[in-house]
């Protein structure tokens, strides 16, 4: 991507998050889902921010998206969770492994926002094992027959397209792009969340759902490894995400502490008021240091395909820093709620609600336990993976 182009689309990013602020400030107190978000990144064209450009969409490269997720995930991680199912992991694996035509069929509609993307792999029984799925599928003619039901997926109540994996007779996984809204198709809002209420996050169930086999997404059989080649960069968006929430809770905790008056005079030059401002920053800066480091080696990998050492190295910067960003946002929000005092434990203010909100980054995307599996399994070597 250009220097041009690069600066455009942030400018086109600030400006979003400065006009999505006060909608989703309001949407988060009277706990309704925000349906600004989509036609708001419809006006700043930013549906598609890493998709190539002749597909429609801004063709940024690894770290140019953090960026941009970056400033985002500082309007909230709700915010910032939109963008990751539609684009992360909604249009990311038809821009790996979907045909020409699939790409052509789907990747400039989710540009221009005429279609919601989704990632359908979390099932009631199969969380962090996704080989325990239950969704199974059969060829019958020219169609897929589906059957199952996903759980927990973000979008997945407004997705007219769902990345959706399911296990064959012979028990391989596949890929479909599911077309939502079709008999057979029942979905759920969830709706009793600890946090992100303006987000959407949703069940679905398919029953003799029927896909037709220009919907096979990739190889028959290679579901798995597209699931998890995915997650890569849905980990790299949670990480960026984080880091944002990390920036606005700095803002948040210094502003209020040079403002905020106890024993005589701004809370600010009290030590320990100050050990927390220092925990922040340390978290922002060793998380920026992460996340674009693992952007860096991402976009290094994406321009030489079959190095498979680069692909390694990109996929455990990724669990790294996802893991890496999400404590630390937990650890920044943890810190600007007690620099706020009572104020900090109320979702008026925006620690209180990234608090709330951003706990769940240790959690989908892989769970801070599984990422920390990864992670000693690169480092002892491979036979000594705790799970397979
Ligand atoms: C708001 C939200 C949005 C989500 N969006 C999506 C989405 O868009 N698409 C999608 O497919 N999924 C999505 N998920 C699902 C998410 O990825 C899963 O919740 C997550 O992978 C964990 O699975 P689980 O909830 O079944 O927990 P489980 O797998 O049941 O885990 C429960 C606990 O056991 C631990 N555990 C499990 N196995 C091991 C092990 N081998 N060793 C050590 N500890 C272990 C876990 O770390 C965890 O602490 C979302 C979840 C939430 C909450």
């Amino acid at each position: 991507m250009d220097a041009a182009s690069r600066e455009r689309l942030l400018q086109d990013v600030e400006a979003f998050c400065r006009e999505i602020r006060p909608i989703d400030e309001l949407c988060y107190v009277e706990h309704r889902f925000n349906d600004q978000v989509l036609p708001l990144a419809r006006k700043y064209n930013l549906l598609g921010i890493p998709v190539p450009v002749e597909y429609g969409g801004r063709g940024a490269d690894a770290v140019t998206y953090a960026q941009a997720l970056a400033r985002i995930g500082q309007e909230g991680t709700g915010v910032r969770t939109f963008f990751s199912g539609h684009t992360s992991i909604g249009e990311a694996p038809i821009m790996y492994w979907g045909t020409p035509e699939q790409k052509r069929r789907f990747l400039p509609a989710a540009c221009r926002g005429e279609i919601i993307l989704a990632f359908g792999l979390t099932e009631p029984e199969a969380g962090s094992n996704p080989l325990e799925m239950q969704m199974t599928y059969q060829r019958r003619g020219d169609r897929f027959i589906l059957n199952g039901v996903k759980y927990l997926i973000s979008n997945g109540g407004i997705a007219d397209v769902i990345v959706t994996f399911a296990k064959g007779p012979n028990g391989r996984i596949s890929a479909f792009l599911v077309e939502t809204g079709k008999p057979g198709f029942v979905k759920e809002d969830l709706l009793a969340k600890c946090g992100m209420p303006t987000s959407n996050t949703a069940m679905f169930e398919l029953t003799d759902y029927e896909v037709p086999v220009e919907n096979l997404l990739g190889e028959e059989g290679n579901g798995f490894r597209i699931a998890m080649h995915t997650l890569i960069t849905g980990r790299l968006s949670v990480a960026a995400g984080c880091l944002g929430v990390i920036v606005d809770c700095l803002n948040e905790a210094v502003a209020y502490a040079k403002e905020r008056r106890q024993h005589g005079k701004e809370i600010a030059r009290h030590q320990l008021v100050q050990e927390h401002i220092a925990g922040i920053e340390m978290d922002r800066v060793t998380t920026e240091a992460l996340v674009m480091k693992a952007a860096a080696v991402k976009d290094a990998s994406d321009a030489e395909p079959s190095n498979a050492q680069l692909k390694q190295q990109a996929e455990i910067l990724a669990a790294q820093a996802k893991l890496h960003a999400s404590n630390a946002a937990w650890d920044a929000a943890d810190r600007a709620v007690q620099v706020f005092g009572g104020r900090g434990w109320s979702t008026l203010y925006r620690p209180g609600r990234h608090l709330v909100d951003v706990r769940v980054c240790r959690i989908y995307e892989g769970t801070d336990e599984i990422l920390k599996l990864k992670v000693a399994a690169a480092v002892l070597g491979k036979e000594f993976e705790a799970y397979r």
